[in-house]
């Protein structure tokens, strides 16, 4: 019977576990001999192999394997608008959630002397696998292409099933495209997984395969990831499921609407309600047969909602003690504070909570990975993260102390285990060093020999003696800096007379706190403008060295260099805004000194991808600092590199005062680095740097107050910069506007100078970088006060109506 009613009282044990069984896997004996002759075969012979199967199973093959990214162009403009935002708005949610799991690095001294540390590594290339079938499923490419990329895994391949024609769905292509995922193949079926998981002529090979798939891509993942040269695979694939909660308070609709959601995904899908409402579970009945008639995958509900259940359960508790044995993929909890009964929530992959949290919602575009363990593997397994894309790497440091101290208990472990060259590696140092003490030498504690970037700075900045300020004791009365005794002749109450701390203590402290980093790391200068000038006379001697940026950008990185006679290689971003790591990698090989990066930049507003900084700090290492200018990091929520500077010795990471914290005016920047590099900086700086008014503006910007006014503010703003990107992608002078990440917009108008003059008649002033470092007829506009951004939009209506 379809949608079976079931009494849970009234089972016994066999009954109750035939009704919670999940549908019977058909048996694959025979399919798994010939996926492995499918895998062997492209194996052996790449290309070919993998092209023939594609005509044998799907019906026709590309004439090319690899999409061109011409066709992908193509694609992003033959796809609707709605299609693109909706897709662009699943994307910065997932993107949003996914960067928020990053985890972080750990070190901690587990004894005296034995450091151990917990560091990750992204997984360098990855195979993304979306089946084709009757419609596109780029959610699909979304979930496992989004946290690949914060992860930083720095290559992404996606192989699809073309048509017969070998076309790959435009759907995808562009969400390859908005994903930044550019090497996309013609294929699918086992021999894909195959090809990834190998590598052919055409299709490189990769370390993990991530996607769904039909019971012969299944298979294929199964049996490469056996292989240790083969690709490991994501997470036991299972028919999906849901099991919904339901109490008398429930909507009958919503609830049944939640089971035919799941219900129509596949024939051997299963949903199940447990509910304490017999009236309830009627009616839930009622409703699904009802809707049934009007859905168009009618012949696949009819088959799964044969093995979905409606159970009626004694209470919600009883309900939650049978769904934690179940273990379901999807949890639904339709009762009654829902969050509550979350607590007891023990084993699911997801749980969405009360009545306007649809399942489809989690499936695609609320941030949460629709890739769940399902089939009872949510016991043990969970969905998909961002670590899914990298390794987890333990180190240990030990010193010579720690040996002396911690070898015995090895060697005593070593012993009880039989295992006598475990105690020899130990011993042999233990006697050394028992050795050594005799002689009175030091021992010789273990260094870590890692570059020092600072030996790239200029030698007479190496050598440089920094100016002695006048000492600073706030106990001491001050006649040792010619300051005049009295306070300003204007200002009874001012310190104005004295000279400002050169860094400041407490605000170079309030600084290391918000950016979670030491104090010798901070240094606070006048803008981060101050700091890029010193940064370049610092690292680049006049007339031979050279710096990298990448327009187009932010304009001091050039200036800066241009006035320290450096010379600046240009390695423009790529159209998509995106680096051009290869060019930067091939400047590098002149010797550049410091490369430029700003993230989110300006004037384009996006953020460059993880991965591709993962890789420029990669080619850079031992050769160059990289410089990233997070002036606006606070609009954006990814994570900021600073948190990532212990893995980087080269790195420098700007931030400002200036953009959200509303101190422009103060002129307050900071360079956060190695404790050496930020020692060149701190000599080179002139003595009294900021003023003492600013000081006190940015410890009061920092308050634990100051912050949490500027978030509130920031959500204001990026609310206001949705509005108005919303708004002026109506107006049809308008041709394109950038996605940003910061506090303005970047927009593509079809007449840049006629739109700007329009705006200053309304009497405001915006950026006109029509044909600067490569782009079109492009404004930049700041997101003002709500009321601005009113005038900016009405300015541009009236030129609509014009
Ligand atoms: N970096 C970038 C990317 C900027 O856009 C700006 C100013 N617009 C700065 C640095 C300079 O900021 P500050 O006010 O800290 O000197």
């Amino acid at each position: 019977m379809t949608l079976e009613i079931l009494e849970w009282n009234t089972l016994d044990t066999r009954a109750r576990q035939a009704a919670l069984a999940r549908p019977a896997l058909e048996d694959r004996d025979t399919l798994v001999a010939l996926v492995r002759e499918t895998v062997a075969r492209v194996r052996a012979e790449g290309d070919a192999a993998a092209l023939d199967y594609a005509r044998r199973f799907d019906g026709g093959a590309p004439v090319e394997l690899r999409v061109s990214s011409s066709v992908i162009d193509a694609a992003v403009a033959q796809v609707g608008e709605d299609a693109i935002n909706a897709l662009r708005r699943a994307i910065d949610n997932v993107r949003r959630f996914h960067s928020a799991q990053m985890p972080a690095n750990l070190s901690i001294e587990t004894s005296p002397g034995v450091r151990c540390e917990r560091i990750f590594r992204p997984i360098e290339a990855v195979g993304l696998y979306v089946p084709g079938g009757s419609a596109p499923l780029p959610s699909a490419l979304i979930m496992s292409a989004v946290p690949a990329e914060i992860a930083g895994c720095g290559r992404r391949i996606l192989c699809t099933p073309g048509t017969r024609a070998g076309r790959v769905d435009p759907v995808i292509l562009a969400t390859a495209r908005l994903c930044g995922v550019e090497e996309v193949f013609a294929l699918g079926g086992a021999q894909a997984i195959a090809a990834m998981a190998y590598g052919t002529q055409s299709i490189p090979k990769v370390d993990k395969i991530f996607g769904p798939g039909s019971a012969w891509v299944t298979a294929a993942k199964q049996i490469v990831a056996e292989d240790p040269a083969g690709a490991a695979l994501d997470l036991p694939a299972g028919p999906s499921e849901v099991l919904v909660i339901a109490d008398d308070h429930a909507d009958a609709e919503f609830v049944a609407s939640d089971l035919l959601a799941q219900a129509e995904h596949d024939p051997l899908s299963q949903a199940i309600l447990l509910t304490p409402s017999a009236t309830l579970a009627r009616r839930v009945r009622e409703c699904a047969l009802g809707f049934l008639g009007r859905l168009s995958r009618r012949n696949i509900l009819e088959k799964s909602l044969e093995r979905s259940r409606i159970i009626i359960v004694p209470g919600i508790d009883a309900a939650l003690e049978i769904s934690n044995s179940y273990a379901p993929e999807h949890l639904i909890l339709q009762v009654r504070e829902p969050k509550r009964w979350l607590a007891r929530v023990s084993a699911a992959g997801s749980v969405f909570l009360g009545p306007w949290s649809p399942e489809p919602l989690g499936d695609y575009c609320s941030g949460t990975n629709h890739v769940l363990p399902t089939y009872g593997y949510a016991r043990a397994y969970s969905g998909l993260s961002v670590t899914d894309f990298q390794r987890r790497i333990t180190v240990q440091e030990i010193s010579a102390s720690g040996l002396a101290d911690l070898g015995p208990t090895a060697t005593t472990l070593a012993g009880l285990e039989g295992l006598d060259a475990h105690a020899l590696a130990v011993d042999v140092r233990l006697e050394r060093l028992a050795r050594e003490r005799s002689q009175e030498k030091p021992a010789a504690d273990d260094k870590v020999v890692s570059f020092d970037p600072t030996q790239l700075a200029r030698p007479s900045i190496i050598a440089l003696r920094a100016y002695e300020h006048a000492h600073w004791d706030t106990r001491l009365e001050r006649l040792h800096a010619n300051e005049a005794p009295w306070p300003p002749v204007t200002a009874a109450d001012s310190t104005l007379n004295r000279y400002p701390e050169p860094q400041p203590a407490s605000l170079v402290t309030t600084l290391a706190t918000y950016y979670g980093v030491r104090t010798e790391q901070i240094l606070v200068g006048r803008g981060s403008d101050e700091a890029i000038d010193l940064l370049t006379r610092a690292f680049c001697e006049s007339g031979r060295d050279t710096v990298i940026v990448c327009p187009p950008t932010f304009g001091m990185y050039a200036v800066a260099a241009n006035a320290q006679g450096a010379r600046v290689i240009e390695a423009p971003l790529t159209k998509a805004f995106t680096l051009d790591v290869e060019g930067i990698t091939r400047a590098l090989d002149d010797g550049a000194k410091i490369v430029w990066i700003c993230s989110p930049n300006n004037p384009t507003g996006n953020r460059m991808p993880t991965s591709q900084i993962a890789t420029v700090l990669e080619k850079t290492r031992g050769r160059a600092i990289v410089v990233i200018d997070e002036a606006y990091a606070e609009f954006c929520p990814e994570r900021s590199w600073i948190d990532r500077l212990a893995d980087h010795p080269h790195l420098v990471v700007l931030r400002t005062l200036s953009k959200a914290h509303a101190l422009a005016g103060a002129r307050i920047g900071v360079a956060v680095a190695a404790p050496a590099i930020i020692g060149l900086l701190r000599k080179l700086i002139p003595p009294y740097a900021l003023t003492t008014d600013s000081i006190v503006a940015a410890e009061r910007a920092l308050s634990p107050v100051g912050l949490a006014a500027m978030r509130v503010r920031i959500d204001t703003l990026r609310r206001e910069r949705d509005r108005v990107a919303n708004a002026l992608d109506r107006s049809r002078w308008v041709k394109k506007i950038f996605p940003s990440d910061a506090n303005f917009l970047l927009v593509e108008t079809s007449d840049a100078a006629t739109v700007e003059s329009r705006i200053v008649a309304s009497g405001m002033i915006v950026r006109n970088f029509t044909g600067r470092g490569g782009l079109g007829e492009v404004l930049r506009i700041t997101i003002g006060t709500e009321a601005q951004n009113d005038r900016v939009l009405s300015a541009l209506e009236a030129y609509a109506e014009n």
